[in-house]
C-alpha cells in the first residue's frame, strides 16, 4: 500500500501540477491582458482629453478675436447711434458732423464704411463719403429688423454681398428721446477679416473652424466652402443645441461633411459662437499605432507563453506516464503479468492490516506446480515457461474481485490474497483454479497444481507470516496427501496460537 499511495499520490501531484500551470499561465496571461488593455484605454483617454483641451483653447483664442473685433465697431455703432440723436447735431455742418460721429469710429482694413439710414431706410449718412449716392436698404433684413423689434440691440445679419464684397452687417436702431424708430446704423465687416484670422492657425487639413450666428446660422467655415456659408443647422440632429452646448464637445459626424469628428464649442455670450472639429482618426493615430505595437508584442508573448505552457504541461504528463509506467514494470512480473513478489510483500502487509481493522478474514492461497522439475526436464525450460503463464491466466481468470491480489510468488509458485475471504469461499477459489488448470493442460502430460489456503481473521498483534507458514503448511500436507488438490489450514489451531 505504500508503494500504491506514493505512486498515486505522485501521479496526482504531476498531474495537478500540469493543469496548475496551464491554470496559473492562463490566468496570468488574463491578467496582463487587462492590465494592458486598461492601460491603452487610458492612453486613449488622454489622447481625446488632451485634443478636447487644445480644442477649446484654439476656439477660445479664436472667439475671443472675433468677440474684440465685433464689440470694437459695435462701440462704434453705439456712438454713432447716439450722437445722431443730440440736437445740436442738425445745426452743424456736414464736414463738422462727419467729424463728430467717425472721427473716434474703429476703423480697419476688414471693416467697412458706417452706413447712417432714416426711417425709409435711405441712406443719409455715409462714413466714407460726404456725399452719398441715394440708395434705400428699407427691405434688407439688417435694417427691417430694427424698425419691428425695438429691443434687439446688436445684430448681425447672414454672410451677404455688400457692397462688393462678402461681408456680414453689423447694425443697430437709432431712437429718438422718446424711444421712437428714427433709423438705423449699419457697418461691415469683410470676410477677409476671418481669411486672414484662420490661415494665421496651423491647422490640418481636415480640421474644421465654423463660426454661427446664435441661431446657427454658419456665418464662416474653414474649409471654405461658399455653398455651407448661411446654411442655418437648427434642425440640423448632430449640432443641435442638446448636442453642442455651450462649452461642449460632441463628437460624431459633422452636419457638412461624414468625416467623424470631436467638436468642441466655445461658451462665449457674443452674438456669434466658434465650434472647432478636429478628426477622430487624426486624434487617436498616434494612439492607435501604439496600440497595435504594443498589441502584436502583447499577442507575441502570450502565444509564446501559451505555447510554452502546453508544451511543459504536455511534456509533465508525459514523464507522469512514463513513471507509472516503469513504476507497473517494476512491481509486475514480467512471464505471467501478474504482480511480482514484492508487490505482494507490500499487498500482504497492507491487507493484513485492513482486515485487522475492519475484523474481517483475509485468505491465501498458496499455489505450487506439481512435477515441474520432471516437466521441465522433460519438456525443456520453455515449454515450462508457458505452463507458468497458462497457470498465471486460470488464476486471474478466477481472481477478479477488486482488491484480490494474484503474485508470482518465485520459481513455479504463485500466492494469491482473498481479503473479506472466510476458508470455505478461499477453498472454492483455489478448486475452481485447480480444476481450470487442468481442464486447460489437456494433452499428453497433464500440468496440476497443489494448493495450500489459510484464511483467518487477524488480531492487531499478529503478523501476517502466520498466515504464510499456514498456507505453506496446507500447501505441503497437499502435497503429501498425493498432489493435485486444496488443503485447508487448520484454523482453530491458528486461532488458538493467535
Ligand atoms: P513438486 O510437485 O514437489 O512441487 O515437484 P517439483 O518438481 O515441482 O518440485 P521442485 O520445487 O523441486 O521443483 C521446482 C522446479 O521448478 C525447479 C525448476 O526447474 C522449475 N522452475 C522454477 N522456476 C522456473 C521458471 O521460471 N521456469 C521454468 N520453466 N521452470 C522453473
Ligand atoms: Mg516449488
Ligand atoms: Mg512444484
Amino acid at each position: 500500500m505504500f508503494f500504491r499511495r506514493h505512486r498515486n499520490m505522485t501521479k496526482r501531484r504531476w498531474r495537478l501540477s500540469g493543469k496548475l500551470l496551464i491554470a496559473s499561465s492562463v490566468a496570468t496571461v488574463i491578467g496582463f491582458s487587462a492590465v494592458c488593455a486598461s492601460v491603452m484605454l487610458d492612453m486613449r483617454r488622454s489622447e481625446e482629453e488632451l485634443a478636447r483641451q487644445t480644442l477649446e483653447n484654439l476656439a477660445a483664442g479664436i472667439e475671443a478675436d472675433i468677440s474684440r473685433n465685433l464689440e470694437l465697431y459695435d462701440l462704434s455703432l453705439r456712438a454713432v447711434a447716439s450722437n445722431l440723436v443730440m440736437p445740436e447735431i442738425e445745426h452743424v455742418s456736414k464736414e463738422i458732423r462727419h467729424l463728430i460721429l467717425f472721427d473716434h469710429a474703429a476703423s480697419a482694413r476688414h471693416f467697412g464704411a458706417i452706413q447712417v439710414f432714416d426711417a425709409d431706410g435711405k441712406l443719409t449718412i455715409d462714413a466714407s463719403t460726404l456725399d452719398p449716392l441715394p440708395e434705400s436698404r428699407s427691405d434688407e433684413e439688417y435694417f427691417a429688423v430694427h424698425r419691428t423689434n425695438p429691443d434687439i440691440g446688436l445684430f448681425v445679419s447672414k454672410p451677404m454681398l455688400h457692397r462688393g464684397a462678402f461681408s456680414i452687417v453689423l447694425s443697430r436702431r437709432i431712437s429718438d428721446a422718446h424711444g421712437g424708430f428714427v433709423g438705423v446704423v449699419a457697418g461691415a465687416i469683410r470676410f477677409s477679416y476671418f481669411h486672414e484670422l484662420f490661415e494665421r492657425l496651423n491647422l490640418a487639413p481636415d480640421d474644421t473652424i465654423t463660426v454661427l450666428r446664435r441661431d446657427r446660422t454658419i456665418i464662416m467655415r474653414k474649409p471654405f466652402d461658399l455653398d455651407v456659408i448661411g446654411k442655418n443647422l437648427a434642425t440640423v440632429r448632430s449640432w443641435s443645441a442638446d448636442n453642442l452646448k455651450a462649452g461642449g464637445s460632441y463628437a460624431g459626424k459633422g452636419p457638412v461633411d461624414a468625416i467623424p469628428r470631436l467638436y468642441v464649442r466655445r461658451s462665449g455670450d457674443g452674438p456669434l459662437f466658434v465650434v472647432v472639429g478636429k478628426p477622430t482618426e487624426a486624434i487617436l493615430r498616434m494612439w492607435r499605432r501604439e496600440a497595435i505595437r504594443i498589441g502584436a508584442i502583447m499577442l507575441g508573448l502570450i502565444s509564446f507563453v501559451l505555447a510554452t505552457t502546453f508544451f511543459l504541461a504536455r511534456e509533465i504528463s508525459r514523464r507522469a506516464s512514463a513513471e507509472d509506467k516503469l513504476e507497473e514494470l517494476a512491481t509486475t512480473d514480467s512471464l505471467t503479468g501478474l504482480k511480482n513478489r514484492r508487490k505482494f510483500d507490500a499487498e500482504i502487509d497492507t491487507e493484513w492490516r485492513r482486515a485487522a481493522r475492519q475484523n474481517t478474514p483475509l485468505a491465501l492461497l498458496m499455489i505450487d506446480a506439481d512435477h515441474f522439475k520432471a516437466y521441465n526436464d522433460t519438456y525443456g525450460h520453455q515449454a515450462g515457461d508457458q505452463v507458468l503463464v497458462g497457470i498465471a491466466i486460470c488464476i486471474t481468470d478466477t481472481v477478479r474481485r477488486a482488491g484480490d491480489c494474484a503474485a508470482r510468488y518465485g520459481g513455479e509458485e504463485f500466492s494469491v490474497l482473498l481479503p473479506g475471504c472466510a476458508a470455505a469461499d478461499a477453498l472454492r477459489v483455489a478448486e475452481t483454479i485447480r480444476l481450470k488448470v487442468m481442464q486447460w493442460s489437456e494433452g499428453p502430460t497433464v500440468n496440476t497444481v497443489s494448493i495450500g489456503i489459510a484464511s483467518l481473521t487477524p488480531a492487531p498483534s499478529m503478523d501476517w507470516s502466520l498466515l504464510l507458514e499456514a498456507a505453506d503448511k496446507a500447501l505441503y500436507a497437499a502435497k503429501a496427501g498425493g498432489r493435485n488438490r486444496s488443503v485447508v489450514a487448520e484454523l482453530p489451531a491458528l486461532s488458538l496460537v493467535a
